[in-house]
Formats: C-alpha cells, structure tokens, sequence
C-alpha cells in the first residue's frame, strides 16, 4: 500500500508512520509543516527506510497538496495533520480555523482532482481517512458513552474546528463521491507526546521535582488509549473499513485526572525515589473555561465489525510510556529548554 500520511510528524502521525513503514512495510510519505508540534526526530526509525519519504509542506497549500498526490500516487490519503492543544486553541484560535479548517477543505480538493483522475481499479482503492477526536461530542454526564451516532456538540475551539473539518469530509463523500472514512479517538498517550500534554507534563515535572498543578478539583475525566493501539486501529479502519462510515476508537479506560496524576506520581516514586512522595507536587489551579466533565467512548463497532482490540491496559501503558520518557532524555530535553518548559503556562493541559 502506498499512503500519504499528513502530520506524520506529530505524536499520533509518527506511530502511524512507523508502524505503516516498520511492520506493514508500506510506501509512506509524510507531508507535515512542521510547526512547534511536529518534530523529524519522531521519525528517525523510519528515516532511510525503503519507502519512506517525507515531505515538509502546509495542508493549506492546496496545488502543492495535489501535486503531491499526483507524483506519489497514494492508494490512500490519512489526514491526521491539525492543531491539536485546546488550551492553545483558547488563547489563539487562528491556527485552528486555519489548518483545521481549511487545511481539511484543501486536502478534500485535493483529493478529489486526484481521485477524478484515477483509473478504475485505482479508483475503487482509493480512500481518504480523516483522523478525528471524541471531543466534538462535547461533554458527558456521569453515565453512557459516546458512539458513532452521537449528535455533534463541540464546546471548545479546537473541538469545533475539528468538529467542521468532519462535517466538510462527510459532505465530500455525499456530495462528489469521495471515498472517506471518518474516525472519532479518545485521549492518547504514550512515546513522544508533545511535552505540553497532561501527561509527558506530569512525568517531566514530576521527575524534575516541580509542581503539577491540576485543573479544579481533578474531577475531569478521560478515556486513555495507547497511541500504538490507535496506530493499529487507524491502519485497521484504513485497510478495511467500510467507506462514509464513522468509527469510535477508545480504551475503556476512564480515569479521573487527579487519579492519572497519582498513578505517574506513585509510579516514578517506586523507579526514581525523591525522599518524599511526589503527590506532594500536586497543586489545583484556577480550571479551564469550558472544560468538559467526562469522556468515553463505545468502541463496540471497532471490536465488533473489524476485530480491533486494544492490546495494552491503561497500567501497563503508562508504566511504560514512564519508561520511554526516562530512557529517552535525548528526545524530550531540548523540547523542554527550547519549545515548551512546563512551567509557561502553569497549567496541567490535555489534548
Ligand atoms: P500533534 O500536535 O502531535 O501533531 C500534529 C502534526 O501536524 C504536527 O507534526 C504538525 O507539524 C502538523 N501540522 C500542523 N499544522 C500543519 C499544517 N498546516 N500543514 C501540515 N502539517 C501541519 O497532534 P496529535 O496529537 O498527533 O494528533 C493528530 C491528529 O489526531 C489530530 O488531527 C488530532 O485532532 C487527532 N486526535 C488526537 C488525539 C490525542 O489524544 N492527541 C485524540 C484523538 C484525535
């Protein structure tokens, strides 16, 4: 298979890439702009590798997008690029608006003039997968769980943004016949996560001994995947989904903030002892506007139509995504010093 994957570069596009170029032995070119988010060292297990390629451009460009696609003549299309930090989103919703929006509206075109061009057999290959979030189904109350027919109900910037790139790729499908797949994912975790995000943010502060301030009472709660299990469950979708359909993708496992932060704090203390428990570290701080109570999702059609199951537990997952991040100082420490310290912000930050 040969696919072009946008924002291959990020946290989730790089799993996606090394396991497409690494264990599928895909073609794989990546298109990324490389913005504060994306970083060419998430790649370097693939770098050289027969098949890979990489390309640093913005999706927005739309002729330099089908010129891509005309040259590399991808069997499919995974669109994970986007701007994807909510608490950026709050402060700055250009970007958002900008790459979410009409970067999705200029890879549609895109795809659609290379699409048209295609023979027949390549024709019937062809898919475009748009890589979405469960954010844009808003916020849940204690009980039940989202699921593909969950009514839209995006409450922040970025949850709208990616809320109307769904709708635009939907419509491509029902209006010009563009084959699409659409998938909807929990909260990922795990190597090379940008260090703004809860989690990488906990770890680092917590080894380095410094606060781990958690919004309002720590009461918000998600449901945390492995980005390897989403990586699986995307080139699944991609390789086997049924075209305009809608897949939810997510762990069954909810945690409560203040509950993740006490597992890395417990955890960390039993690989790197400090004197003093590291739950001391934790300070509650002012939360964010709009910030959703609860998140989970019914991956029953993912199990249940294309046999995906997710294949690390939540413990086992962040006890070894605690493991990269202390044998992988090589990678987070100039992100740390020179993009993103963890203490800009004061903030303890999801997604
Ligand atoms: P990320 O911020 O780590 O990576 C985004 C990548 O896109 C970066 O490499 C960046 O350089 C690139 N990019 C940004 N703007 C671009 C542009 N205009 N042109 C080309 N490249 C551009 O994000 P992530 O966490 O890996 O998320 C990837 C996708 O998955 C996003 O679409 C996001 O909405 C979605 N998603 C993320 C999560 C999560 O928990 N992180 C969950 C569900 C869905």
């Amino acid at each position: 298979m040969r696919i072009l994957v946008t924002g291959g570069a990020g946290f989730i596009g790089s799993a996606v890439t090394r396991l497409l170029v690494l264990e599928r032995g895909a073609s794989v070119l990546v298109v990324d702009k490389l913005t504060y988010a994306g970083d060419r060292r998430n790649l370097r297990d693939c770098e050289g590798r027969p098949g890979f390629s990489f390309l640093q451009a913005d999706i927005c460009d739309r002729a330099r997008m089908a010129a891509a696609m005309a040259e590399f003549r991808p069997d499919a299309v995974m669109h994970l690029a986007a701007e994807s930090h909510v608490d950026r989103s709050i402060t700055g919703a250009a970007d958002f608006i900008r790459t979410n929006i009409d970067g999705t509206f200029s890879m549609l075109e895109a795809a659609r003039g290379y699409h048209a061009g295609l023979d027949a057999e390549a024709k019937a290959r062809f898919r475009f997968h748009h890589i979405s979030t469960d954010e844009v189904f808003g916020s849940l109350g204690p009980t039940g769980a989202f699921s593909e027919t969950t009514a839209y109900d995006p409450r922040s910037p970025y949850s709208a943004s990616k809320a109307a790139s769904d709708h635009l790729v939907r419509a491509w499908h029902e209006t010009y016949g563009l084959p699409v797949l659409v998938t909807n994912c929990s909260n990922n975790y795990g190597p090379y996560h940008f260090p703004e995000k809860l989690i990488p943010l906990v770890i680092l502060n917590a080894l380095e001994g410094k606060p781990l301030p958690v919004y309002g009472d720590g009461s918000n709660i998600r449901d945390w995947l492995h980005v390897e299990d989403h990586a699986r469950a995307l080139v699944t979708v991609v390789e086997r989904g049924r075209i305009g359909e809608t897949y939810c993708i997510g762990g069954r496992a909810e945690r409560r903030n203040l509950q993740v932060v006490e597992t890395i704090c417990d955890l960390l203390d039993a690989r790197r002892p400090m004197g003093t428990p590291r739950r001391g570290l934790i300070r509650f701080v002012t939360d964010r506007p709009g910030h959703d109570a609860r998140y989970a999702i019914d991956c029953t059609k993912m199990e249940s139509e294309l046999g995906w199951r997710q294949q690390q537990s939540f413990e086992s997952g962040i006890a070894q995504t605690i493991d990269w991040y202390l044998a992988n100082e090589w990678w987070w420490r100039p992100l740390r010093e020179q993009k993103y310290s963890g203490e800009r912000l004061g903030l303890i930050t999801q997604k």
